[in-house]
Protein backbone atom coordinates (compact mmCIF):
# COMPACT_ATOMS: atom_id res chain seq x y z
CA UNK A 1 0.00 0.00 0.00
CA UNK A 2 0.67 3.42 -0.64
CA UNK A 3 0.65 6.15 1.74
CA UNK A 4 -1.34 9.13 1.75
CA UNK A 5 2.08 11.29 1.65
CA UNK A 6 3.55 8.43 -0.81
CA UNK A 7 0.76 9.21 -3.20
CA UNK A 8 1.31 12.72 -2.99
CA UNK A 9 5.24 12.35 -3.56
CA UNK A 10 4.93 10.34 -6.35
CA UNK A 11 1.63 11.85 -7.66
CA UNK A 12 3.19 13.09 -11.27
CA UNK A 13 4.07 10.21 -11.96
CA UNK A 14 1.16 8.35 -10.97
CA UNK A 15 -0.64 10.24 -13.30
CA UNK A 16 0.43 8.76 -16.15
CA UNK A 17 -1.81 5.98 -17.20
CA UNK A 18 1.17 3.83 -17.67
CA UNK A 19 2.56 3.71 -14.09
CA UNK A 20 -0.70 4.27 -11.78
CA UNK A 21 -0.88 3.23 -8.03
CA UNK A 22 -0.37 -0.35 -9.12
CA UNK A 23 2.88 0.93 -11.28
CA UNK A 24 3.98 2.97 -8.24
CA UNK A 25 3.62 -0.15 -6.00
CA UNK A 26 5.81 -2.15 -8.36
CA UNK A 27 8.80 0.04 -8.45
CA UNK A 28 8.16 0.34 -3.99
CA UNK A 29 8.50 -3.46 -4.43
CA UNK A 30 11.29 -3.44 -6.71
CA UNK A 31 15.08 -3.73 -5.04
CA UNK A 32 18.26 -2.87 -7.17
CA UNK A 33 21.86 -2.63 -6.79
CA UNK A 34 24.18 -0.36 -8.48
CA UNK A 35 27.80 -0.62 -9.09
CA UNK A 36 29.60 2.54 -8.79
CA UNK A 37 28.41 5.15 -6.82
CA UNK A 38 30.54 8.14 -9.39
CA UNK A 39 29.58 9.93 -12.13
CA UNK A 40 27.16 7.53 -13.29
CA UNK A 41 25.70 6.20 -10.55
CA UNK A 42 25.19 9.52 -8.42
CA UNK A 43 21.78 10.04 -11.41
CA UNK A 44 21.21 6.89 -11.39
CA UNK A 45 20.44 6.72 -8.41
CA UNK A 46 18.96 10.25 -7.35
CA UNK A 47 16.71 9.45 -9.96
CA UNK A 48 15.40 6.12 -8.79
CA UNK A 49 15.36 7.09 -5.08
CA UNK A 50 13.35 10.18 -6.23
CA UNK A 51 11.16 7.88 -8.18
CA UNK A 52 10.46 5.66 -5.65
CA UNK A 53 11.99 2.37 -5.93
CA UNK A 54 11.68 0.28 -2.53
CA UNK A 55 15.59 -0.79 -2.09
CA UNK A 56 18.93 0.62 -3.90
CA UNK A 57 21.85 -0.89 -2.93
CA UNK A 58 25.20 0.69 -3.82
CA UNK A 59 28.72 -0.06 -3.98
CA UNK A 60 31.80 1.61 -3.98
CA UNK A 61 35.39 1.40 -2.06
CA UNK A 62 35.93 4.87 -2.74
CA UNK A 63 36.68 8.57 -1.14
CA UNK A 64 35.63 11.44 -3.07
CA UNK A 65 37.91 13.23 -4.59
CA UNK A 66 37.87 16.94 -5.67
CA UNK A 67 38.64 15.74 -9.36
CA UNK A 68 34.84 13.88 -9.16
CA UNK A 69 33.28 17.21 -8.63
CA UNK A 70 32.22 18.06 -11.70
CA UNK A 71 30.16 15.31 -12.70
CA UNK A 72 29.73 13.39 -9.73
CA UNK A 73 26.23 15.23 -8.16
CA UNK A 74 25.75 13.20 -5.27
CA UNK A 75 28.85 15.18 -3.81
CA UNK A 76 29.93 18.61 -2.50
CA UNK A 77 33.03 19.89 -1.87
CA UNK A 78 32.60 19.24 1.70
CA UNK A 79 32.65 15.58 1.04
CA UNK A 80 35.91 15.51 -0.33
CA UNK A 81 38.05 12.93 1.69
CA UNK A 82 35.00 10.84 2.62
CA UNK A 83 33.93 7.34 1.73
CA UNK A 84 31.46 7.53 -1.07
CA UNK A 85 28.55 5.66 -0.04
CA UNK A 86 28.58 7.06 3.30
CA UNK A 87 27.55 10.38 2.17
CA UNK A 88 25.80 9.17 -0.81
CA UNK A 89 23.03 7.09 1.46
CA UNK A 90 23.11 10.70 3.63
CA UNK A 91 21.77 12.34 0.41
CA UNK A 92 19.42 9.70 -0.65
CA UNK A 93 17.59 9.28 2.57
CA UNK A 94 17.41 13.27 2.98
CA UNK A 95 15.87 12.97 -1.02
CA UNK A 96 13.36 9.85 0.16
CA UNK A 97 13.56 8.72 3.01
CA UNK A 98 11.04 6.18 1.95
CA UNK A 99 13.51 4.31 -0.13
CA UNK A 100 15.48 1.85 2.35
CA UNK A 101 19.10 2.53 1.05
CA UNK A 102 21.97 -0.07 1.40
CA UNK A 103 25.72 0.90 1.23
CA UNK A 104 28.79 -1.67 0.35
CA UNK A 105 32.11 -0.02 0.72
CA UNK A 106 33.61 -2.53 -0.73
CA UNK A 107 35.32 -3.32 -4.16
CA UNK A 108 34.98 -6.22 -6.27
CA UNK A 109 37.85 -8.19 -5.78
CA UNK A 110 36.35 -11.43 -6.69
CA UNK A 111 33.44 -12.88 -8.18
CA UNK A 112 32.18 -14.27 -4.46
CA UNK A 113 31.77 -11.08 -3.12
CA UNK A 114 29.05 -9.44 -6.21
CA UNK A 115 27.34 -12.39 -6.36
CA UNK A 116 26.38 -12.60 -2.40
CA UNK A 117 25.48 -8.80 -2.60
CA UNK A 118 23.83 -9.37 -6.42
CA UNK A 119 21.66 -12.05 -4.53
CA UNK A 120 19.42 -9.74 -2.50
CA UNK A 121 18.54 -7.13 -5.26
CA UNK A 122 15.84 -7.90 -8.37
CA UNK A 123 18.37 -6.97 -10.67
CA UNK A 124 21.40 -5.12 -11.05
CA UNK A 125 22.92 -1.50 -12.33
CA UNK A 126 27.02 -1.43 -13.49
CA UNK A 127 27.92 2.36 -12.79
CA UNK A 128 31.70 1.31 -12.90
CA UNK A 129 34.11 2.77 -15.06
CA UNK A 130 36.83 -0.07 -15.73
CA UNK A 131 36.39 -3.19 -17.54
CA UNK A 132 37.95 -5.81 -15.08
CA UNK A 133 34.73 -5.13 -13.06
CA UNK A 134 32.14 -5.12 -15.70
CA UNK A 135 33.17 -8.13 -16.73
CA UNK A 136 32.78 -9.28 -13.60
CA UNK A 137 29.57 -8.20 -12.71
CA UNK A 138 28.35 -9.44 -16.44
CA UNK A 139 29.37 -13.07 -15.33
CA UNK A 140 27.88 -12.93 -11.60
CA UNK A 141 24.65 -11.78 -13.66
CA UNK A 142 24.69 -14.41 -15.78
CA UNK A 143 25.63 -16.32 -13.21
CA UNK A 144 22.69 -15.83 -11.21
CA UNK A 145 20.12 -15.06 -13.71
CA UNK A 146 19.91 -11.32 -12.58
CA UNK A 147 19.02 -8.78 -15.15
CA UNK A 148 21.46 -6.29 -15.95
CA UNK A 149 21.72 -2.58 -17.14
CA UNK A 150 25.18 -1.58 -18.19
CA UNK A 151 26.10 2.50 -18.50
CA UNK A 152 29.40 3.61 -19.89
CA UNK A 153 30.90 7.16 -20.48
CA UNK A 154 34.04 8.31 -21.50
CA UNK A 155 35.00 12.10 -23.42
CA UNK A 156 31.72 13.09 -25.66
CA UNK A 157 30.19 9.37 -26.41
CA UNK A 158 27.91 7.16 -24.07
CA UNK A 159 26.46 3.60 -24.47
CA UNK A 160 23.46 1.93 -22.50
CA UNK A 161 22.54 -1.83 -22.89
CA UNK A 162 20.41 -4.24 -21.25
CA UNK A 163 20.89 -8.01 -20.50
CA UNK A 164 18.62 -10.50 -19.43
CA UNK A 165 20.98 -13.84 -18.85
CA UNK A 166 20.59 -16.43 -21.37
CA UNK A 167 18.14 -14.61 -22.82
CA UNK A 168 19.77 -11.94 -25.08
CA UNK A 169 23.20 -11.08 -25.65
CA UNK A 170 25.48 -10.59 -22.39
CA UNK A 171 27.93 -7.66 -21.71
CA UNK A 172 30.77 -10.42 -23.45
CA UNK A 173 29.13 -11.61 -26.17
CA UNK A 174 28.88 -7.91 -27.13
CA UNK A 175 32.63 -7.03 -25.99
CA UNK A 176 34.28 -10.81 -25.72
CA UNK A 177 36.80 -10.52 -22.72
CA UNK A 178 39.55 -12.10 -25.12
CA UNK A 179 39.74 -10.11 -27.86
CA UNK A 180 41.38 -6.34 -27.25
CA UNK A 181 40.54 -4.83 -30.56
CA UNK A 182 36.77 -5.20 -29.46
CA UNK A 183 37.26 -4.25 -26.01
CA UNK A 184 38.88 -1.33 -27.17
CA UNK A 185 35.91 0.35 -28.87
CA UNK A 186 33.98 1.17 -25.40
CA UNK A 187 34.52 4.21 -23.86
CA UNK A 188 36.36 3.56 -20.72
CA UNK A 189 39.60 3.88 -22.65
CA UNK A 190 38.77 6.93 -22.89
CA UNK A 191 38.66 7.85 -18.91
CA UNK A 192 42.03 9.12 -18.60
CA UNK A 193 41.32 11.31 -21.83
CA UNK A 194 38.49 13.02 -19.71
CA UNK A 195 34.88 13.64 -19.68
CA UNK A 196 31.92 16.14 -19.74
CA UNK A 197 30.39 15.95 -16.50
CA UNK A 198 26.62 16.58 -18.52
CA UNK A 199 27.25 12.91 -20.81
CA UNK A 200 26.96 10.78 -16.94
CA UNK A 201 23.50 12.73 -16.79
CA UNK A 202 22.22 11.67 -20.05
CA UNK A 203 23.59 8.22 -19.82
CA UNK A 204 23.00 7.91 -15.91
CA UNK A 205 18.88 9.02 -16.54
CA UNK A 206 18.75 6.36 -19.67
CA UNK A 207 20.09 3.34 -17.72
CA UNK A 208 17.60 4.52 -14.29
CA UNK A 209 14.92 4.74 -17.05
CA UNK A 210 15.85 1.32 -18.23
CA UNK A 211 15.43 -0.54 -15.09
CA UNK A 212 11.69 1.78 -14.17
CA UNK A 213 10.76 0.01 -17.95
CA UNK A 214 11.42 -2.95 -17.26
CA UNK A 215 10.25 -3.28 -13.97
CA UNK A 216 7.39 -1.92 -15.12
CA UNK A 217 6.99 -4.16 -18.15
CA UNK A 218 6.60 -1.04 -20.70
CA UNK A 219 7.98 0.26 -23.21
CA UNK A 220 11.11 -0.29 -25.41
CA UNK A 221 13.72 -1.52 -23.68
CA UNK A 222 17.19 -2.02 -24.93
CA UNK A 223 18.16 -5.51 -24.19
CA UNK A 224 19.66 -7.08 -27.41
CA UNK A 225 20.45 -3.45 -28.05
CA UNK A 226 23.56 -1.35 -27.71
CA UNK A 227 22.38 2.46 -27.86
CA UNK A 228 25.61 4.87 -28.48
CA UNK A 229 24.59 8.56 -27.91
CA UNK A 230 27.47 11.06 -29.31
CA UNK A 231 26.98 14.12 -27.12
CA UNK A 232 29.05 16.49 -29.37
CA UNK A 233 26.61 15.79 -32.63
CA UNK A 234 23.92 15.14 -31.17
CA UNK A 235 23.62 11.46 -32.13
CA UNK A 236 21.53 9.11 -30.92
CA UNK A 237 22.05 5.50 -32.74
CA UNK A 238 20.66 1.85 -31.18
CA UNK A 239 22.66 -1.06 -32.72
CA UNK A 240 20.90 -4.27 -32.64
CA UNK A 241 22.55 -7.07 -30.92
CA UNK A 242 22.36 -11.26 -30.87
CA UNK A 243 23.25 -13.48 -28.23
CA UNK A 244 26.68 -15.39 -29.26
CA UNK A 245 26.08 -19.09 -28.74
CA UNK A 246 29.60 -19.03 -28.62
CA UNK A 247 29.68 -16.89 -25.69
CA UNK A 248 32.67 -17.68 -23.06
CA UNK A 249 30.20 -16.45 -20.10
CA UNK A 250 26.69 -17.00 -21.52
CA UNK A 251 26.81 -19.14 -24.18
CA UNK A 252 25.26 -23.22 -24.95
CA UNK A 253 28.45 -24.44 -22.76
CA UNK A 254 27.79 -22.52 -19.96
CA UNK A 255 24.42 -23.30 -19.14
ZN1 LIG B 1 27.33 -13.70 -23.53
Amino acid sequence: MLSKDELARYDRQIRIDKIGEVGQLKLKQSSVVIVGAGGLGSPISMYLTAAGVGRIGLVDGDKVSITNLNRQILYGTDDVGKDKVFVAKERLKKLNPYVKVEIYPTWFTDIDIAKNIFLKYDAVIDATDNFQTRYLINQACVSLGKPLFVGAVGRFIGQAMDVSPHETACFNCVFPEKEKEVVSLMTERNLSEGIIGTLVGTIGTIVASEFIKFTLNIGNTLFNKLLIYDLINNEFSIINLEKNPKCSICGDLNK
